[in-house]
Formats: structure tokens, sequence, C-alpha cells
């Protein structure tokens, strides 16, 4: 088992300050994000992140207004061939869900309202609701599978709207790849909200009736 070529560089000594964004942004720039950074920094803007922040159906957590300017550039021609190959997903605000009870912790650090415990330095698996937005520790989430209601806002919630923040695992990965299919052949998009399409099926030869998705 040699080296493939494809060693990843971590970047040790990266320091976040909020009042230095730039420089310590372009030194980053194209280089493989290590654990802490992806709690800290947009992939999309290469910028700390700043509330308010979004996430995709990937877990990855991503600054609104990086989003939007995504969004509004079609050709993407400010972007590297890697961010274009990592986001090429989002393609409208459905792909996208607001988190809504992130917010600043000291030093410049987002946490979630719920607990004590801040993004990217703490050993907790954090999850959010997308059908709602809210961020939650795994551990708090896992109490709540029996009733499935939502801790923040009590709002009802599905196993598949569940979506693991920034996760570490392969088999995360796949369990979010995974869901993203479900959800497409469902006809919904990340945020839960109907994909609509310009195109009607003929209802003919498809029993809508059985593929109907719940609300
Ligand atoms: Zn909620």
């Amino acid at each position: 088992m040699g080296a493939d070529g494809g060693s990843i560089n971590k970047s040790k000594n990266l320091i976040i300050s909020s009042k230095d964004e730039s420089s310590a942004v372009n030194d980053h720039h194209g280089k493989e994000f290590d654990a802490l950074s992806r709690w800290t920094i947009c992939r999309l803007s290469n910028k700390p992140l700043r509330l308010p922040i979004v996430s995709d159906y990937k877990g990855n957590l991503l600054n609104k207004e990086a989003v939007l300017e995504w969004l509004l550039t079609p050709e993407k021609e400010d972007y590297s061939g890697q961010q274009i190959e990592m986001f090429k997903h989002i393609k409208s605000l459905k792909d996208i869900v607001d988190l809504g009870n992130v917010v600043d912790g000291e030093s410049s650090v987002l946490k979630c309202e719920v607990g004590d415990e801040v993004f990217g330095k703490s050993t907790t698996q954090f999850e959010y609701i997308a059908s709602c937005g809210h961020v939650l520790p795994h551990k708090l989430l896992e109490q709540t599978s029996v009733d499935k209601r939502c801790p923040v806002c009590d709002g009802p919630y599905s196993e598949i709207d569940i979506v693991t923040i920034n996760p570490c695992f392969e088999e995360e990965h796949n369990k979010l790849e995974q869901r993203a299919r479900r959800l497409r052949n469902q006809g919904v998009a990340h945020n839960c909200k109907k994909i609509s399409v310009g195109r009607k099926r003929k209802a003919s030869s498809v029993d809508s009736s059985k593929k109907r998705p719940k609300k």
C-alpha cells in the first residue's frame, strides 16, 4: 500500500483571524481542508464562516452570501476547478438549508444554540434537520428519535431529514449520497421542498398515487 501520489496537505498552521481574513484565506486556497478549517472556513468563498450559514446535502458549512454569489455567477469564472467540481450540485436555493440556530461564540467560533460545544473543537458530531434547519449534537437528536420532533422548534421530522455536518467517515458520506438520491427520486430537493419540474411527466405510464412523497 504505497502512497498513490495524492497525498493530502494538511495545513496545520492555519490561523483564522477575522481581521486578517484575506491573507489567511489566499494562503489556504486550493489546499485540502483539514478537520478544523471545515468548521471555520467557507469552502466556496475561502472566507471565514460568518452568519448566516447554510449547508448543502453533503453537510458542508457555507456562508449564505457566498452561495448567493455562486448562484449569480452562471459561468463560474471566479472559481477554481476544484470548487466547481465540489459545488456543482448547488443550482438553486433549494439545494441549501439555512441553519437557524447557529450563533457566534467567543473569538469568532460558531456553535449551535443547544449545548456548549463549539464547532470543530469538540468530538461531538453535529447534525441538522433539513426540514427546519436546526443544528443539534448527535446525542441529543438521538434522544428524540422515538417521537421525532425537533428539540428546538418541536417540528416533526423523518429520518431522511437528518444531515451530518462535515462527515468524517466514508459511511456517513455514503449515507448522505443515498439520501440525496432517494430525495431526487421522490422529486424532493435537499431542503425538503418539492422540485418544480418544467416539463410534467405523462401520468398515464406512471402510477403517481404510489410514488407521491409525504409532505
Ligand atoms: Zn427545528
